[in-house]
């Protein structure tokens, strides 16, 4: 049992000694001393079903005892930076990594974190091009540091960044967009940028295939062909950020971009890829790469012995598990589920994604889409107090986002009642109490 601080405890040392900006979900937030797959549990052991770890970072279940395994073996031998020695964990999950991706993409670069990935997938377009300027998308996020807060387009997480270089083009948002589902028509914004707001030349585009953080939107169909291919013609590298939508996440195809049938010339992660442990990675064509060899690029953690074993271990789990087959089926059945729930309750506006990235809106008026923010955030304290985490995204705080581990199972999808009835205070089952939830608000 665990006898550390309480909540109160906790919350109070934050108060005074960590950043003021810092937030928490729910009222009473929730203190999490333990985790199991796809469980998480509190000071009083009581268990939450995780359906929000996998964007949180937790890729093939909490303390999957295989990469908690490859951790510990890992340590007990050699952590160091393995910039400056040889080490095997670096090469072997560099080569397994590669062989995950398309085409030539098969130089990689590790990082600590999935804004570093992006700053340097940009500054290497910005290099291999010798243009500045680089599209990303309205409703983005990208990461926190100079070049990535400029490329991410949501007021709430920009600073006084300086804006150089960076445009933003109309988000293909298939809901809530001017031109519905129509790719096409979104990716014609790109060339009006490239051809009025810049030499004609550019260094790249930077997007996700499904926005994470801007509430798990599916770029419209045919959207990112048009755009790569404007961007391509005006000489630029396009940059597919796969810290969310990436690793198997989608069920269908391995990275998100597939999604769209198109091969980015870089592809950024981090997040899922070490379950939990600090790891990002840019990956590149060996032509591409090449631009780093103009001077040193050195990065103390990037690749360390400890990470790239993680790493590694998680791609071997996803293979021994059949973790992408796995967010196929269940989350296609959960998906089929929250739908069912949309035609019965007016408060959903929208249910969508793919695999195990899922995203339901709440709207109070489904003609005007008038974002239900309060609605939103009751529900998600309601299904926390019946044991289910889940997370919240969109610009205006309104959509409810559905990425558990890739462990999910359907058992935890899908209801069965009798059970519910019989423990109340263990509620594994998400959509029997979202609807149970959401019905308040529906009639
Ligand atoms: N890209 C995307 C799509 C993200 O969702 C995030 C984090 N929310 C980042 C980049 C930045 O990753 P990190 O927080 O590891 O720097």
């Amino acid at each position: 049992p665990y006898t550390g601080p309480s909540a109160e405890e906790i919350l109070a040392k934050r108060k005074e000694y960590l950043s003021p900006s810092l937030f928490h979900f729910f009222s009473k937030p929730l203190n999490v001393v333990d985790g199991k797959m796809q469980y998480l549990f509190d000071e009083n052991g009581r268990r939450y079903l995780d359906g929000f770890g996998g964007i949180a970072t937790v890729c093939c279940g909490h303390c999957h005892p295989d990469v908690v395994d490859a951790i510990v073996k890992q340590i007990n031998r050699i952590q160091h930076s393995t910039v400056l020695y040889l080490n095997h964990a670096i090469a072997d999950f560099a080569e397994a990594l590669a062989s995950k991706m398309p085409g030539n993409l098969k130089v990689v670069f590790f990082t600590n974190s999935g804004t570093e990935a992006n700053e340097l997938a940009m500054m290497i377009a910005r290099l291999y091009t010798g243009c500045q300027d680089i599209i990303s998308l309205r409703n983005a996020y990208h990461g926190n540091a100079a070049a990535t807060m400029g490329a991410t387009a949501q007021s709430v997480w920009k600073f006084n960044v300086i804006q150089s270089g960076v445009h933003h083009a109309l988000n293909p948002d298939p809901y809530r967009g001017v031109f519905g589902s129509d790719g096409e028509k979104y990716a014609k914004d790109v060339q009006d940028i490239i051809d009025f707001g810049t030499t004609g030349h550019v260094a790249g585009f930077i997007s996700e295939a499904i926005q994470g953080v801007g509430g798990i939107i599916e770029l419209a169909p045919g959207y990112l062909p048009a755009a790569y291919g404007s961007v391509r013609k005006a000489g630029g590298l396009c940059i597919s950020d796969e810290v969310q939508a990436g690793f198997g996440r989608t069920g269908n195809h391995f990275w998100g971009f597939e999604t769209q049938g198109v091969v980015p010339d870089i592809v950024t992660m981090a997040k899922g890829i070490g379950n939990g442990i600090p790891l990002g990675a840019v990956v590149t064509t060996p032509e591409i790469a090449e631009v780093l060899t103009r001077r040193s690029y050195f990065n103390t953690f990037g690749g360390n012995p400890l990470c790239t074993a993680a790493g590694l271990a998680v791609l071997k789990v996803m293979e021994k598990e059949n973790l992408q087959e796995n967010a196929l089926v269940v989350g296609s059945y959960l998906k089929k589920r929250l739908t069912e729930l949309k035609d019965k309750y007016e408060i959903i506006g929208d249910v969508r994604g793919k695999g195990l990235m899922l995203g339901v809106e709440l709207v109070t008026d489904r003609q005007q889409k008038t974002p239900a923010k309060a609605e939103t955030l009751h529900v998600m304290e309601q299904m926390k107090e019946l044991g289910v985490l889940i997370g919240k995204g969109g610009f205006y705080g309104n959509v409810f986002r559905i990425t558990p581990p890739l462990c999910f199972t359907k058992e935890d999808a899908v209801p069965k009642k009798s059970r519910y009835e019989i423990r109340k205070k263990l509620v594994s089952r998400l959509i029997l109490d979202f609807g149970q939830v959401v019905c308040a608000f529906g009639a």
